[in-house]
């Protein structure tokens, strides 16, 4: 319960059916605070029974939820977002606590998350059908919206406020209701955006939160006929197994997915612009983002003036814990996110590469790592080929923009990518190139609620945010209106 202003907001069971199941009998599981390993809270883990029950309740709240008028509906999204504004300073702690990212970040983080909330309840005032012009005389053709129905939302652990607002915001506004199965790794933040959505007045049953092994909850999910859609944030490879199982019951998916998002910076760039571009993209959250830089191409006239700008702002990170002040590098996740750095610096540095910046664990220990930056990386290299979603930023020189543009799409990836020049027309010809979602120009921070985020090929399946994203919550129902 440590340090919340609103003792509250500290839950560590399911929410279902507008209450806490606070059962005795469940087994539970440690939590551990990623930055001094700290047990922080022992979470109820519920099976298979308690994701039954949330569907059900998430079922029958559904009618009468899409019946409310819209506009009904904003003003209790609007008053959630007013409460997680109120309750900021607690939900960034709580996302300090179990997440590891600096306060500041944190803070940013809880902003972000709510401007999802107070965009989406605006939108959903704007939800509106079209009249057309019918090939016969005497018909009309009329299109209405309506709620998909019961979502089932699959989060992550890295940025754990808004990867559940992006998703429940726009689906409430849309009328549909939820089950989330926040990652096991940050439930606190999402159980307490739960407290707030239920003193906002989300109906019981419209909201509601399930915890357990994510494998046995993901399959009740995706198999039951009473889930429309699944909307999931995550890995390519749970992406796909959860596309799988949605497959006999014909799921509408939303999938944000894997990146590994290419940076490409040309002879033509601002190189300090660049430099505090990519210090805003790779080294937010420690790496830990599907947005982060991946892959760092700079032609070979700025190539030795952007390294060594690049590692000098590098080595001046302030590594630390979360709650120090100051502190910009946080802990890594777990041992695995640690692992993975590791190996993608040795396979690299045996390839050749060099290292010119970090490069090993950090002195405080733990899941600490040194920002990193590496020099004469080559595409060859498992850091180019895979997400490495650490502090690690691998340059790679090259000599013409095509073949910049071959190598940044030569990936089953296309989530973001990043363009830093001056030339208009060839950030054009760059930008129209590149095969992914997003593209940042001259500039590493690119999502908030007004744009549309999400990816190409294997980095997913539709958008979320922006006027786009209430969308994939809707359905289209044509009346075929004859006599009219
Ligand atoms: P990450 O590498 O960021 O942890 P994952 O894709 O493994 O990404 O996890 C994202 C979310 O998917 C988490 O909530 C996790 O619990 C959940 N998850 C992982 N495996 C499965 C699965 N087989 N079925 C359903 N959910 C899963």
């Amino acid at each position: 319960m440590m340090d919340l202003a609103d003792k509250g907001l500290w839950r560590t069971c399911a929410l279902i059916d507008g209450e806490w199941r606070e059962d005795a009998a469940l087994p539970s599981r440690p939590l551990h605070n990623p930055s001094t390993g700290a047990v922080l809270a022992h979470i109820a883990q519920g099976g298979a029974e308690q994701a039954d029950a949330a569907i059900a309740a998430a079922h029958r709240a559904f009618a009468p939820w899409a019946a409310r008028p819209a506009k009904q509906r904003s003003i209790i999204l609007r008053r959630w977002f007013d409460l997680i504004v109120d309750h900021g300073e607690d939900l960034a702690r709580l996302i300090v606590m179990e997440e590891g990212k600096p306060i500041t970040e944190a803070r940013g983080e809880v902003a972000y998350a709510a401007s999802f909330v107070e965009w989406f309840a605006e939108e959903a005032k704007r939800i509106r059908g079209d009249v057309m012009e019918a090939p016969e005389a005497g018909r009309r053709i009329v299109t209405l919206k309506e709620p998909v129905g019961v979502c089932a939302a699959i989060t992550p652990w890295n940025f754990p406020a808004a990867m559940i607002t992006r998703k429940a915001a726009p689906a409430l506004a849309a009328g549909c209701t939820m089950v989330v199965k926040p990652a096991e790794q940050t439930p606190l933040t999402a159980l307490a955006l739960g407290e707030l959505a239920m003193r906002a007045g989300v109906p019981a049953g419209v909201f509601n939160i399930i915890l357990g092994d994510a494998r046995e909850l993901g399959g009740v999910l995706t198999g039951d006929p009473r889930v429309r859609k699944i909307t999931f944030t995550g890995s390519t490879e749970v992406g796909r197994i959860l596309i799988a199982q949605s497959a006999p019951t014909i799921k509408k998916l939303s999938m944000e997915l894997g990146g590994n998002a290419p940076f490409l910076v040309f002879d033509d760039a601002d190189v300090d612009q660049a430099v505090a571009g990519l210090i805003a993209t790779k080294y937010r959250n420690t790496g830990q983002a599907c947005i982060s830089a991946n892959r760092v191409y700079v032609q070979e006239g700025v190539y030795d003036a952007f390294a060594a700008a690049l590692a000098r702002k590098v080595g001046a990170l302030r590594v630390g814990d979360g709650f120090e002040d100051g502190a910009q590098q946080g802990p890594l996740i777990d041992d695995d996110a640690l692992a993975k750095v590791e190996a993608h610096i040795a396979d690299a540095a045996a390839r050749g590469a060099q290292v010119v910046q970090g490069g090993a664990r950090h002195p405080r220990g733990g899941l600490f790592f040194q920002p990193t930056v590496l020099t004469g990386v080559t595409p060859d290299m498992l850091i180019c080929r895979e997400e490495t979603f650490g502090p690690v930023a691998p340059l790679i020189r090259f000599a013409a923009e095509e073949e910049a543009i071959a190598m940044a799409n030569d990936t089953p990836f296309g989530l973001a990518a990043y363009v830093f020049a001056q030339d208009a027309a060839r950030i054009w010809r760059v930008a129209a190139a590149l095969e992914s979602g997003m593209v940042g120009i001259n500039t590493g921070a690119i999502s908030n609620e007004v744009a549309p985020f999400g990816g190409v090929k294997q980095s997913g399946l539709g958008r979320e945010g922006s006027v786009y994203g209430i969308e994939d919550y809707l359905e289209i129902k044509y009346l075929a209106w004859d006599g009219a």
